[in-house]
């Protein structure tokens, strides 16, 4: 398939609001593929050329990519950083640079839809000296062979955001209607598919090949990380049993931890981890592997729990940021293990011994859990839960007090009754906090400040996530809350990500995501959101969120109906 179709269908995708006709478009594509064409296509229209389990940096930042331009259309630096500044985005700068360029390649190649795919595909593979080199020539190759619409789109792939407003659900519904009947079950099949296997072209492949029975028979597959499941939240115990509750039956109320979100996939003696953003932190953890592989008794299973790091000099709880430190570090990993070890807290059991138990109900998945876990206490455990009678909250109410005295977040209600649901908030669990709830936004823009803080982005603007559009709605800005320690933290991380300056005016790419305090949320017509946050306040960066888990508009909202 021509590389130029596939713009095509990007063009037209972009020129209309309609997801409806969005999906139309990405299912007219998929209908004529090939499954070899399929597993290109598919993470293509995600503006990606690998899965979402799989690190899919390419390592070819903005930077980079305007050599690239330079390179391949021997127009200036300056002349398409101009571009760049005037549209904010770099895939029209180039678009420009290919249209204006002074000589056109001879003999240029078309380009296919492979030789793209598997051009970005072997980025992944550069390593060590020249690296970066060979990047910007790869990049640069490809360039010169692009008319300027596959040149728009090439560079929005290669950083990593086609800007088409494409969401998850498109390309699902897509799927649905191309390789099945388009029905309500189809389309739920294919999200339940995606969702444990985080891989649209297996699901297609799948759905093409066999049908909707065996989109569900789909099974979790030891070191493919699937989706988590999500939690609700409610105001407290008694709101809390209202909605989680479906029976008479017992409820769960266990601890909510302040930590991160572990995955654990063990066979044999391998044991790998995982974040809930799919990312593998196997080789930050070798106490967390270690512990699982001495105190979990079975051949191969996938377990759930939460990471608490401690002071081992004191025993009290280190704060998320700390523990989060642990995550990035590349280097002195056992140093690092020492001076923040961590528990695990178990609190769910996926699969065992070839077996899946997401149909299983909590109850019978925790005592499965039990029968093979062989707790330490201060290494691994399983969460501190009670089972209680929804008519009797007393004993919940107890293990709140409990878990807040112990310096612990809040508490989980969870219904016993009921299966895993992979990637969906289902109300099967609730959180429970004292505070109002914070939101998890994301930065689109930033001030460099004056005075004491000159230099530092101190003014960012924060937006939600409006997935039916595909796009960030801003619902505030923030200036308080941050240490000045962890202002230039934040300048740091957000400034390779400028696409744009005005004076001390920056935007950036929406990456970096921080989870906020407000003391009320009010409607507004300032952002585009229509909704403000009232004294917005820094709490913590949340390195383990990427932008899809950025809060939606729909839970602000919610939030500001229920004030
Ligand atoms: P929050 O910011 O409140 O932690 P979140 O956006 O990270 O929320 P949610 O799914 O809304 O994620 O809240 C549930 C999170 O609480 C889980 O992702 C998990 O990391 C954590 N957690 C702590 N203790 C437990 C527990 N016992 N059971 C399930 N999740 C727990």
């Amino acid at each position: 398939m021509q590389y130029a179709d596939l713009v095509e269908s990007y063009r037209r995708i972009d020129a209309t609001a309609s997801t409806d006709e969005k999906t139309a478009i990405v299912a007219s594509v998929l209908e004529d593929a090939t499954i070899d064409e399929l597993e290109m296509l598919l993470p293509l229209f995600r503006g990606k050329v690998t899965p979402a389990y799989e690190q899919g940096d390419l390592g070819v930042s903005s930077t980079l990519t305007l050599e690239a331009i330079c390179k391949a259309t021997g127009v200036s630096e300056p002349e398409i950083e101009t571009a760049w500044r005037e549209t904010g985005d770099l895939g029209t700068a180039a678009a420009e640079a290919v249209e204006n360029q002074a000589q056109q390649t001879l003999f240029a190649t078309e380009l296919t839809v492979e030789s793209v795919f598997e051009t970005l595909r072997d980025l992944l593979e550069y390593e060590g000296e020249g690296s970066q080199q060979r990047r910007i020539d790869a990049v640069a190759k490809l360039l010169s062979n692009a008319d300027p619409e596959e040149a728009r789109y090439v560079v929005r792939t290669v950083l990593g955001h086609l800007r088409i407003g494409i969401g998850e659900g498109t390309i699902r519904d897509a799927i649905a209607r191309t390789e099945l009947d388009g029905s309500d079950e189809a389309t739920d099949a294919v999200e339940y598919a995606y969702q444990l296997t985080n891989d649209y072209p297996l699901v297609a492949r799948t759905a093409r090949e066999t049908g909707v029975d065996d989109l569900r028979a789909l099974e979790i597959d030891l070191f493919r990380p699937l989706q988590v499941m999500l939690a609700d939240s409610a105001a407290n115990v008694e709101d809390g049993i209202e909605a989680v509750a479906t029976s008479d039956g017992s409820l769960l109320a266990e601890y909510k931890y302040d930590g991160v979100r572990i995955q654990l996939h063990k066979d044999g003696d391998e044991v790998r981890a995982f974040t809930r953003r799919l990312e593998e932190v196997t080789e930050q953890f070798p106490d967390v592997v270690e512990n699982v592989r001495m105190h979990v008794a079975a051949d191969s299973c996938v377990l759930e729990g939460e990471i608490v790091g401690y002071d081992p000099g004191t025993g009290d709880l280190t704060p998320f940021q700390e523990l989060s430190t642990r995550i990035k570090r590349k280097h002195d990993i056992e140093a690092a293990a020492e001076e923040t070890p961590v528990i695990v807290y178990l609190f769910d059991l996926l699969s065992i011994e070839g077996e899946s138990l997401l149909e299983r109900s909590l109850d019978e998945r925790l005592a499965r859990l039990d029968s093979v876990l062989d707790p330490e206490e201060w290494a691994i455990e399983p969460a501190q839960h009670v089972r209680f009678d929804p008519a009797d909250p007393e004993p919940a109410r107890k293990l709140y007090a409990d878990a807040l005295a112990a310096g612990h977040e809040g508490l989980m209600l969870k219904n016993l009754e009921v299966p895993y649901q992979p990637g969906r908030r289902v109300g099967y669990m609730l959180k429970i906090k004292p505070t109002m709830e914070p939101l998890d936004v994301v930065v689109t823009r930033g001030k460099y400040s004056e005075g004491r803080r000159k230099g530092k982005l101190g003014r960012l603007y924060l937006a939600c996530r409006d997935p039916e559009a595909d796009e960030f709605r801003e619902v505030g800005r923030l200036a308080t809350g941050y240490t000045d320690e962890q202002l230039a933290a934040l300048t740091d991380a957000l400034e390779p990500l400028i696409t744009e300056t005005d004076g001390r005016d920056v935007t950036v790419r929406p990456e970096v995501v921080l989870e906020v305090e407000y003391e009320e949320i009010q409607s507004s017509p300032t952002y585009d959101s229509g909704y403000a946050l009232r004294f917005p306040r820094f709490v913590r960066r949340r390195e383990d969120l990427s932008v899809a888990d950025v809060d939606t508009l729909e839970r602000v909202e919610t939030l500001f109906e229920q004030q």
